[in-house]
């Protein structure tokens, strides 16, 4: 491991300064870019989250997420606009940084190292490290504490990135990718035990995956990058009543498609399926028509097919 590395996922030795006070506001994004050489990885990326919120960053492989993160983290420096963490401007003050913790994709432990000696050396490295929660958790997981990193299972190895990660008490836990390479009990079992420790530590949580249904049942916001910039950022149950799926017969899908922003659009011989943005209260004004709600995952497939649309986390046309 690299001392990049060791600094990405313990944060650096910046946690004894002077915490700054608490902003409602966990993460804000100001026209955030970041181009490399030829490529702009993110454009024009402006959005805030609330504290406290588990966010789902959600978004094709290539979409710009691994950019964002490491932005947020404060990894790489932005090519244009600023992005705040808890009110601080990241990069310019160490005490912003030291409230975040960041779990790389790539998982940075080192094999040759005990469980144990892992702790420790997150515990030398982090002023605020929680060993008694850390221990507990591995406890909890039947990780045993004399065991090589590397003769661990990849969703052990997690759980034990996830334990340093969260042992160091951040206010704003970003991971990259968490749930990637592991199989499905892996991935359940780290979610499960991610959110155990959101309900333990009240921290606000940003997760990557380009996989949706990974992360529906757990964020509470949603935000979906495509082609490096935002097409979504709200509240989950927001962005739900904010949707609809609306059936009817094809021949009049165009004037019902003038009425209202039609995110997808999907047309049989004789009935169409359009999910539109929309909300509850406003009647369909015609019998032939019904609404139906969408789920969360066909709300961003069909967003992310549609790279030109975004939505605003508040409605502005309401239907039933
Ligand atoms: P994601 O995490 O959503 O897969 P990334 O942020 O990794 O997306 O990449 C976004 C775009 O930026 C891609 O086109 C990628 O090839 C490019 N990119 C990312 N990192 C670098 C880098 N260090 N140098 C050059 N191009 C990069």
């Amino acid at each position: 491991m690299t001392a990049d590395r060791t600094v990405r996922m313990f944060g650096g030795g910046a946690g004894e300064l002077t915490a700054p006070a608490k902003s409602p506001t966990a993460l804000e994004a100001m026209r955030l870019a970041k181009r490399y050489r030829g490529t702009w990885a993110l454009r024009d990326c402006t959005m805030s989250v609330p504290a406290g919120r588990v966010v789902a960053l959600v978004g094709p492989n290539g979409a710009g997420k691994s950019t964002f993160l490491h932005l947020v983290a404060g990894l790489i420096a932005p090519t244009r606009g600023s992005v705040r963490v808890f009110g601080e401007p990241v990069g310019q003050r160490a005490a912003a940084l030291a409230r975040v913790a960041f779990l790389a994709q790539d998982k940075p432990l080192y094999d040759g190292f005990t469980v144990a000696e892992m702790l420790r050396f997150g515990h030398h490295l982090n002023p605020g490290w929680d060993d008694t929660l850390a221990r507990q958790r591995l406890a909890e997981l039947d990780i045993p504490l004399n065991r090589k990193v590397g003769k661990l299972s990849g969703g052990q190895q997690a759980q034990v990135a996830l334990t340093i990660a969260v042992a160091k008490r951040p206010d704003l836990l970003v991971m990259d990718e968490p749930l990637a390479n592991l199989d499905p009990v892996a991935r359940h079992d780290v979610m499960r035990s991610l959110m155990a420790a959101v309900a333990e530590t009240q921290m606000t949580v940003v997760l990557s995956s380009h996989v949706v249904s990974d992360l529906t049942n757990a964020c509470d916001w949603l935000v979906v990058l495509n082609r490096g910039q935002v097409q979504i950022s709200g509240e989950v149950d927001e962005l739900l009543a904010a949707h609809r799926m609306v059936s009817g017969p094809a021949e009049l899908a165009d004037g019902m498609a003038a009425r209202m922003p039609v995110i997808s659009d999907s047309r049989r011989e004789r009935q169409a399926d359009l999910l539109v943005r929309t909300g509850p209260g406003t009647p369909l004004h015609d019998p032939r028509w019904r609404a139906s709600g969408v789920s969360l995952e066909e709300l961003v497939l069909a967003y992310l097919r549609r790279p030109d649309t975004t939505a605003l986390p508040r409605p502005t046309l309401t239907t039933t």
